[in-house]
């Protein structure tokens, strides 16, 4: 049923145009670029196949617990920038890009980067505000980008998340521009405690099936930045009923829903661990993830560094190291799980924060372990075929974790405990994330235990 459903969607609901685009250059041409990932991987080269671009810092929003400057002076990555970045990464095999802010429509160079490279794929993560009817038809006859606009709950929950008034009404006017232009739509949301139940059941995914939204991306909130608000972190139990939802609606329901957290049975992995994912920031700063701000790579030339980009990436002794130590530490969150261990690698690297408001490192230090997407004892099996066969080829930790016993300092292992972290319990001392599992998500040192 489910089949026959997603298909007439396919069919009857998207331009062929369109659709053609969406095959070819992320279907087919992406397929290929993660195999080729996936063999630079066994001669020990990690050069991301799909690289995320913050293109733009400034934003109109002013989301709670953002980790963007948006409110520094605007830096942007120019024209000729970004053909230099997306050019060198097309001779790596790549044609997929996310591009991030900020507000990527901010970007007064935005549609000159997307129609100078017509034979990739871009997508935009987007508040949507910014998109008319003329700038959706402009997507349109590009053919080659995917807007993915935040929801961040109802009318009431929207402005206050993000900071501003009428938030709701003025993003659902975006997507119904993209719409309108027939555009292949997505809408994500950050889940946390304050939108979770508006936003994480059935009644609004039928809605926006509804209203010909294509796709849809639950994220999970990360406390991180200079306004960081622990307090909206889902606890670990919200964190499995969201992930059940995703595996339940992907089994039913004629909408795609993407996650970049799991592999088709349910392990959880972390896509800079694998390499399948790393970072740019405004600044051209190349990072690990949006949320680890340290850098010692830049994608534009200096005097002293004039490298191609795949020497960069490859060559990174920083995003090495900072791969290692995440493979070997948790299957989940290094940065949420072990902040500690994180700046132990930026501080041996003497990595620069990579933020213009300068305080990342006291930022990092300041934070406290807690669990992430890693549930040990609950995986939830991809139900749906489809998702179960493309992520046992395309997406699961391409074997990095092997080896690697996680039971001494992965956080569901020792978030339980009082915050002793010389004598974390071992894996025989601890349920392990159980059924009747209540662990705190949150330890902090010194034996103070908080739980959200
Ligand atoms: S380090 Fe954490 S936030 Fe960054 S990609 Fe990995 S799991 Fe995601």
């Amino acid at each position: 049923m489910y089949t026959i459903k997603m298909a007439r969607r396919i069919l009857f609901e998207t331009n062929k145009r369109l659709l053609w685009k969406l095959v070819w250059n992320l279907g087919v041409k992406g397929t290929k670029s993660v195999l080729a990932h996936r063999r630079r991987m066994r001669k020990g080269q990690f050069f991301p196949p799909f690289l995320y671009v913050s293109i733009i810092n400034s934003c109109n929003l002013r989301c709670q617990g953002c980790w963007v400057d948006v409110g520094h002076k605007q830096q942007t990555i120019d024209l000729t920038a970004m053909n230099k970045l997306i050019t060198e990464a097309k001779q790596a095999g790549n044609t997929f890009f996310g591009i991030v802010g900020g507000e990527p429509f901010m970007h007064p160079e935005l549609f000159e980067i997307l129609e100078a490279h017509p034979d990739c794929y871009f997508q935009i993560f987007t508040n949507g505000q910014f998109i008319t009817e003329e700038k959706a038809k402009r997507l349109f006859d590009l053919g080659n980008v995917t807007p993915l606009i935040s929801v961040e709950g109802n009318e009431i929950i929207s402005d206050e998340r993000r900071g501003r008034s009428d938030v709701y009404g003025k993003t659902l006017a975006g997507i119904e521009n993209c719409l309108n232009a027939n555009l292949m739509t997505g809408v994500c949301t950050s889940l946390c405690k304050t939108n979770i139940d508006d936003l994480l059941n059935e009644k609004w995914v039928d809605r926006l099936i509804e209203m010909g939204v294509l796709y849809t991306w639950f994220h999970i909130y990360r406390p991180m930045g200079p306004d960081a608000m622990p307090e909206l972190c889902l606890t670990p139990e919200q964190q499995r009923r969201a992930r059940e939802f995703v595996v339940e609606m992907r089994a039913k329901k004629p909408i795609v829903i993407v996650d970049a957290y799991y592999d088709g049975e349910g392990q959880a992995l972390c896509p800079a661990a694998n390499g399948i994912s790393h970072h740019i920031n405004p600044w051209g700063d190349i990072e690990p993830c949006p949320i680890v701000q340290f850098s010692n790579e830049s994608i534009h030339a200096s005097e002293d560094d004039n490298r191609t980009l795949f020497d960069k990436f490859t060559q990174s002794e920083y995003l090495a190291d900072f791969r290692t130590l995440a493979q070997e530490t948790t299957r989940g969150c290094i940065v949420l799980e072990q902040p500690e261990l994180l700046q132990q690698v930026v501080e041996k690297h003497s990595a620069k924060d990579a933020t213009a408001r300068g305080t990342a490192l006291q930022e990092l230090k300041s934070m406290v372990p807690r669990t992430s997407q890693y549930h040990p004892g609950h995986e939830i099996p991809e139900r749906n075929l489809y998702y179960r066969i493309a992520k046992k080829f395309l997406f699961n930790d391409f074997g990095v974790y092997h080896g690697h016993d996680h039971t001494a300092t992965a956080a569901p292992f020792f978030v339980h405990d009082t915050g002793n972290r010389e004598n974390p319990p071992t894996s025989a001392s601890c349920c392990g994330g159980g059924a009747n599992c209540e662990e705190p998500d949150v330890v902090l040192l010194g034996g103070t235990e908080q739980q959200d």
